[in-house]
């Protein structure tokens, strides 16, 4: 992919969306073209088989459905489409996009079952199978893999054997691990995987999908449309007929995805995988070095998101050492969380452990801005 003119760079360590390559971002700049051509069309095609081969899926049994939105789009789709009349949608929820679930359930008056677990611990498999056990009108299992509000990693594995076991399918919030944890559709036990292009695969906001069950998605053919706009079956049914997205599609955003794909498989899964953990390990050496403690226990972390305790000390203000990075070309986030003042260093994207490293340098700098001491008391 030619580049004429590098890009400034930014790091982002916000969850989402993440530092992109500049072959990505010229990868947006193609000759006008319209969404109905053959040619768009095939290379849609082309990018949904590689998405499902991202999670090691068989082609004939998955399919990726595709639209148009940042990535809460494809929890709306999964959730009101996917719920049989009279049935229950059962919710993990350990954190802020199970509660989003929760009220995507709610908006459209979709029965569910809202099992809350505290936000930093894993959720009790023996409370997930007891539920099931006793809710036997429930026909819709939904949980999240990594809780981007926390950065708690979900035995999704372990949740997808019990969740099989009572014959329901399972859907899973994968968008802040998928192209970046290693991931088997079959061998995770799950039906559905979702995913949105500005997270692992890196590259830009605006194209979401889901990675389903072909046959589970044609069982819900005749469920309750409840959008017109976000409904499954009608999605896939037309990628299906060879005429990709119902509606205009975002054909640039196509464009960029294909190039980030492939250099998600020039670089590796694994290659990946192994990069995203040297930056995780550069994030806990310097908050360590900085004095500052994890909220999450590192045993249960994805090594992505690392939420940090805010110091205590009234001279600390996030605001203030967010714009002391930020104007140095360090983007850091808020906390999510309900009772604690955190914020987030995430380590998704396009960027390397010596990046971590001088992120690190101007946070100790901004620390000191504020009259901190490094370690901090
Ligand atoms: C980023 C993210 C989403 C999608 O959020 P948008 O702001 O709509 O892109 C959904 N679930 C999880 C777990 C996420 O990390």
């Amino acid at each position: 992919m030619e580049v004429l003119k590098p890009v400034k760079r930014n790091i982002l360590l916000n969850p989402g969306p993440s530092t992109t390559t500049d072959s990505v971002k010229y990868a947006l700049v193609i000759p006008d073209m319209c969404h109905r051509e053959r040619e768009f069309i095939d290379i849609m095609d082309e990018v949904r088989k590689e998405l499902v081969k991202i999670v090691h899926g068989d082609f004939y049994k998955f399919s990726a459905v595709l639209f148009t939105g940042s990535g809460t789009i494809i929890d709306d789709v999964c959730i009101n489409s996917l719920v049989p009349e009279n049935k229950k949608v059962l919710i993990i929820n350990n954190g802020a996009y199970a509660k989003r679930m929760v009220q995507i359930a709610e908006h459209y008056s979709i029965p569910y079952i809202n099992l809350e677990f505290p936000e930093d611990e894993l959720p009790d498999l023996n409370r997930i199978e007891g539920t099931l056990k006793k809710n036997v009108d429930v026909g819709l299992v939904a949980g999240v893999h990594q809780e981007t509000g926390t950065g708690i990693l979900n035995p999704i594995k372990e949740i997808g054997e019990i969740v099989h076991r009572f014959n329901h399918p399972f859907v899973v919030d994968t968008i802040s691990t998928y192209a970046m944890i290693p991931m088997n559709i079959e061998e995770m036990n799950v039906d559905f995987i979702m995913s949105s292009a500005q997270k692992g695969l890196v590259a830009f906001t605006g194209l979401s999908w889901v990675i389903g069950n072909r046959e589970i998605i044609e069982r819900s053919k005749n469920y309750p449309k409840r959008s017109f706009y976000c409904n499954l079956y009608n999605q896939y049914e037309n990628f299906e007929r060879g005429e990709g997205m119902p509606f205009t599609s975002p054909v640039q955003l196509v464009f960029a995805l294909r190039q980030a794909i492939k250099e998600y498989w020039e670089e590796g899964e694994e290659a990946r995988w192994k990069r995203l953990n040297r930056c995780w390990h550069a994030v806990q050496r310097g908050i360590s070095e900085m004095g500052l403690e994890n909220v999450i226990d590192p045993a249960i972390q994805s090594h992505l998101v690392t939420a940090v305790k805010a110091p205590k000390d009234p001279r600390f203000d996030f605001n203030r050492f967010h714009d002391y990075c930020y104007e140095r070309g360090f983007t850091i986030y808020p906390g999510k969380m309900f009772k604690q003042d955190t914020f987030r260093i995430c380590n998704l994207g396009q960027i390397t452990e010596e990046d971590i490293n001088n992120f690190f340098k101007v946070a100790k700098e901004a620390f000191r801005e504020m009259g901190l001491d490094i370690p901090v008391k």
